[in-house]
């Protein structure tokens, strides 16, 4: 058979056509579809509307070689994909009695018992259509091959799509397609401006487009957090790896310490990581950021080994009660001071009994500012386990969600700097 190389993706629901929810599936769809060697041809999100879906589907079966449609298999009436699908393809439906015993057993096994009718409409399946379980939900997905070509219906929660892509379809997909794969790098670099870190590197990566194995790369910025995604994509997938650990290599040590990962790991996860291998906990004390670094530390799974706990001085009250910041330090120096950062950092550490604290005080605006203190100034500071300290002043352009969400990585940083 001929390898299948052409993608389209439909993401089916009106609420995506509202401001209300985006289509997120595709990206993972994308991500997964290009590292077995499949191109994206298109995406479409298309509403709850039969005659819209079964244009868009009939359009892009008769172009691409894979079409994977996600949403619309639920039991409710404006859940229109199997009938649309069933009239693009010019498919009977039928009804499959394990699914439907499937879906009853399932029922049963909640409080409310009894499968309510309409359920009935997810045991529907195309004929010839290969059944997909969905151990997350009810809605079963179903494969369905037109000749060489393939039609493939998700549900559309990502938590039900997702493992049902990886168990199911993705296997079965790279199975058929050629020898060509796509890997990707990235290096994740912590506080540095887009711009600085592209000056950088792009003498670096420009000519890696032209190597033997090309490589492209594309510069993603978030506040505080630069990424250097690299791909390349061939048939020798050795190569491949050696080019891109190569390529990975110069820009990290042209862009130095500010690297923290080129493994996919978080800033907090590499924190977290540190902490572990050191046997040291920590202990994080917030003004301005409001308990976000805190939350950033405990997104990790696993992170009670090495989190104390936080403690949100959002007011000078707090800074002084609970973390020991004397009064008079605030009243001298302000509470946006190193002085009083560095006090909230071993306030906290004393305090919680943690290894390490670090702490956040900052104004983020839009108001508070002064000539001598700027809207975006934060200092920040660590204590360490032997007595060791740190302060680190950062003054960030934007608004108040910029600045806490640049203070968030700054603040991980230090710690990640700190631990070295
Ligand atoms: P269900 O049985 O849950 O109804 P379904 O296949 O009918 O499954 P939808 O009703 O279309 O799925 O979507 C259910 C929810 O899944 C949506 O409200 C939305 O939150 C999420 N969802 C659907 N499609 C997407 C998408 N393309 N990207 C991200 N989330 C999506
Ligand atoms: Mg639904």
């Amino acid at each position: 058979m001929r390898p299948l190389v052409s993608a389209e993706i439909i993401a089916v629901g009106t609420e995506m056509l509202t401001p209300f929810r985006i289509d997120t599936n595709s990206l993972f769809l994308s991500a997964r579809l290009n590292e077995i060697g499949i191109e994206v041809l298109r995406k479409s999100i298309v509403g709850d509307r039969m005659d819209d879906l079964v244009t868009t589907v009939a359009n892009a079966c008769f172009r691409s070689d894979v079409v994977i449609i996600t949403g619309g298999l639920g039991p409710t009436a404006d859940d229109l994909t199997r009938e649309a699908v069933a009239a693009a393809l010019n498919l009977r439906l039928r009804e499959d009695p394990e699914i439907l015993e499937g879906l009853k057993k399932r029922f049963a096994k909640r409080a409310s018992g009894a499968m309510p009718e309409n359920n009935r409409r997810q045991a529907q399946v195309l004929d010839g259509a290969v059944v997909l379980a969905n151990p997350n939900g009810s809605a079963p997905g179903l494969w369905i091959d037109r000749g060489e070509k393939a039609v493939i219906l998700l549900p559309g929660p990502p938590r039900e799509m997702e493992p049902m892509f990886e168990t199911h379809v993705g296997p079965k997909l790279a199975r058929r397609t050629g020898a060509r794969r796509l890997q990707r790098r990235v290096i994740k670099i912590a506080g540095q401006a887009e711009s600085l870190i592209d000056e950088i590197a792009s003498p670096i990566y420009v000519p890696f487009l032209k190597a033997a194995v090309p490589i492209e790369t594309t510069v993603l910025a978030h506040p505080g957090q630069v990424e250097l995604h690299l791909s390349a994509a061939g048939d020798d997938q050795k190569a491949i790896a050696a080019a891109l650990a190569a390529a990975v290599e110069s820009l990290t040590s042209a862009i130095g310490e500010s690297v923290f990962s080129t493994d996919g790991r978080s800033i907090e996860s590499v924190v977290g990581d540190a902490l572990k291998a050191r046997a040291l906990t920590i202990g994080v004390a917030e003004s301005c950021t409001g308990g976000l670094v805190a939350g950033r530390l405990t997104d990790v799974p696993g992170s009670s080994a090495y989190v104390r706990g936080g403690v949100m001085a959002y007011s000078n009250g707090v800074k002084s009660g609970t973390l020991g910041v004397p009064a008079e330090l605030i009243a001298q120096h302000g509470a946006v001071s190193e002085p009083v950062a560095l006090a909230m950092a071993e306030g906290v550490r004393r305090t919680l009994g943690a290894d390490v604290g670090v702490a956040v005080t900052g104004i983020a605006g839009p108001d508070g500012g002064t000539p001598e203190k700027p809207v975006g100034t934060v200092w920040f500071a660590v204590a360490g386990p032997e007595g060791d300290t740190e302060t680190y002043k950062r003054v960030v352009p934007g608004d108040r969600q910029v600045v806490r969400a640049w203070a968030v990585m700054v603040a991980l940083d230090l710690v990640r700097r700190a631990l070295r």
